[in-house]
């Protein structure tokens, strides 16, 4: 690795805003060397702030500009990607990796990543150097655009609702202090951390095989949505259990050949605002969906995804339960299929379409109106089979749902209210986001505040409600999406770390140790109970 200073007065501005879409004041240096580009900071005493794809916020919780005084200033190192990854030599050491290469060990099913590429270029190379059926583990939404470093920093999980560390077996970590490869327990001092403790520079995966096809499943989800959901979720269990192989094995589980890697809720709202938005030929296929949810009366879409050897006909064959001619209670006649590859693309942009377009009109600030304010759940429960605590966690959010709306109509005619749910209902991980965003016309701060608060409230009671229907029911918390800072809200929302189970209490105090013992360098940026302040 280089070891070259760097003028970094001279670099240009980074465009980043923090978490409350602030701007940050910081220089931008890509590097294909983030190694020797943090050592350059660290030696010139600049605060290092780890940019990766830049989707989502910077992690910049709490931040001061006087957190940052004792520093000559803020420099965003971002790994520099390619089109492609560069894939070298099996022997590779992780710590001699740039940020665009690959080095696959298909000896022993291991996968070296530098931390500028997106796990979908990962998984290319996998594809064209191990076969078409060598896949990771990691199956973010964003797994186009994301990159390898900021996932491990963000600890990001999609539908299959697998942490990175599931795939894990080592990261490559730069400080400013002699590179530290970390293994075992030891990835949890960066995975989640948001870079506050240090930036990924490197990260090596197990890699395993899935079945040749990958397929898609559209069910309108009639009736009551909180009774047919648990009832759907129960009955797939056996579908979504994985078993994870060794490296380079072959993943299976209760279902045989037919694996489900994820079941995604889009609501009929969702859908409906997607369509006026989407071009073809998504929206057409979108506008059949929609049918199909007036055709079975239904406010809600299940999209199942998954991986299968037989054919999508044949699929739905095997999730059929032949006494009631229903998946899980879920009537198939409205109920739409995908395969190829092509119409599995149409299907993911219907998909995350609904997200997509939640999170835009969050951050677009329309003329004559206020920058809008967003805030959107993320707390991650693993389920037992028991539907009936299913039913309790569903039931918490439909009540939130029910507060929210109430809040627009009294709000109605000083700030707009728009409510957006879409997102995870795997057994393995129940976390259907709820974004909530704020628009008011410009004059209107007050009531924009008073409407905040109000969200922040309601928000609050849905943590309390999940944290004591998971005490009630013997269910698991683990914490959110987005790792550390998930945990600070969730703690936060439960009154303080005293309140939280036992699991999440042992999480957040590895999690501060961790931030303490980082240099300043680093976790300058981390709320404020993290720094032991
Ligand atoms: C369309 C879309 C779909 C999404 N779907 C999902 C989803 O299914 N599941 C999910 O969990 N999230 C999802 N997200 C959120 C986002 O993609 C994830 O949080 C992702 O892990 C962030 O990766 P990134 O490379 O873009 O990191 P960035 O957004 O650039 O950074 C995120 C944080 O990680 C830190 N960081 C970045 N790179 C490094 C590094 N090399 N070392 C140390 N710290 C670093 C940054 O300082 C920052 O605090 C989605 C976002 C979008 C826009």
């Amino acid at each position: 690795m280089s070891d070259a200073a760097i003028d970094f007065l001279s670099l240009p501005e980074a465009d980043l805003t923090d978490d409350g879409g602030r701007p940050l004041t910081a220089r931008i240096c890509a590097t294909h060397d983030v190694a020797g580009a943090v050592a350059a900071a660290v030696r010139a005493n600049w605060a290092v702030m780890p940019a990766g794809g830049l989707t989502s916020a910077i992690g910049s919780f709490d931040y001061r500009p006087d957190s940052v005084a004792g520093f000559g200033g803020v420099v965003a190192i971002r790994p520099k990607g390619a089109l492609a990854a560069e894939v070298i030599g099996p022997a590779a050491p992780l710590d001699g990796l740039l940020s665009h290469q690959v080095s696959i060990d298909a000896d022993r099913g291991l996968v070296s990543a530098g931390a500028g590429l997106t796990f979908a270029q990962v998984n290319a190379a996998l594809a064209e150097h191990a076969g078409p059926t060598a896949r990771l583990l990691i199956d973010l939404t964003s797994i186009g655009s994301a990159f390898v470093g900021g996932v491990v920093a963000t600890g990001g999980m999609g539908p299959l609702r697998l942490r990175p560390s599931r795939s894990l077996e080592a990261v490559c970590v730069a400080d400013g202090g002699p590179l530290r490869v970390l293994t075992g327990d030891d990835v949890a001092l960066v995975e989640g951390m948001q870079g506050w403790t240090g930036m990924v520079a490197a990260a090596r995966f197990r890699y395993c095989r899935v079945p040749a096809s990958e397929f898609g499943l559209v069910l309108p989800v009639q009736g009551s949505d909180v009774d047919t959901v648990a009832g759907l979720l129960a009955y797939l269990r056996p579908w979504t259990r994985l078993d994870q192989p060794e490296a380079g094995g072959r993943i299976g589980g209760e279902g045989g050949d037919t694996v489900l890697n994820g079941i995604e809720l889009v609501s009929r709202d969702s859908l409906e605002a997607f369509i006026r938005h989407a071009e073809e030929p998504a929206r057409s296929k979108a506008e059949g969906l929609l049918q199909s949810c007036e055709y079975a009366g239904a406010d809600w879409l299940a999209c199942l995804t998954g991986w299968s050897e037989l054919s999508i006909d044949d699929v739905l064959m095997t999730l059929l339960d032949p006494e009631t001619e229903t998946i899980g209670g879920v009537g198939i006649d409205f109920g739409v299929g995908f395969s190829s590859g092509a119409e599995m693309e149409t299907f993911r942009a219907i998909r995350e379409g609904a997200p997509d377009l939640a999170r835009t009109r969050a951050r677009v600030v329309q003329p004559g109106r206020l920058k809008p304010w967003s805030t959107s759940t993320d707390i991650n429960m693993v389920l037992p089979a028991d539907s009936s605590a299913i039913v309790a966690v569903l039931e918490a959010y439909a009540d939130y749902r029910i507060a929210i709306k109430a809040l627009s109509r009294e709000l109605a005619g000083t700030v707009e209210v728009e409510l957006s749910a879409y997102g995870h209902l795997s057994p393995a991980g129940l976390d259907p986001h709820h974004r909530v965003t704020l628009f008011a016309a410009e004059g209107a701060e007050a009531a924009l505040a008073a409407a905040r608060l109000a969200v922040a409230a309601n928000k609050r009671t849905l943590i309390h409600d999940l944290l004591f229907a998971a005490q009630r029911h013997g269910l698991a918390v683990t914490g959110g999406e987005k790792g550390a800072p998930s945990l600070v809200e969730i703690a936060r929302a439960a009154g303080g770390e005293s309140r939280l189970s036992d699991a999440l209490k042992t999480a957040f105090r590895r999690t501060r140790d961790a931030v303490m013992a980082a240099p300043a360098h680093f976790s300058f940026r981390a709320p404020a109970e993290l720094r032991g302040e």
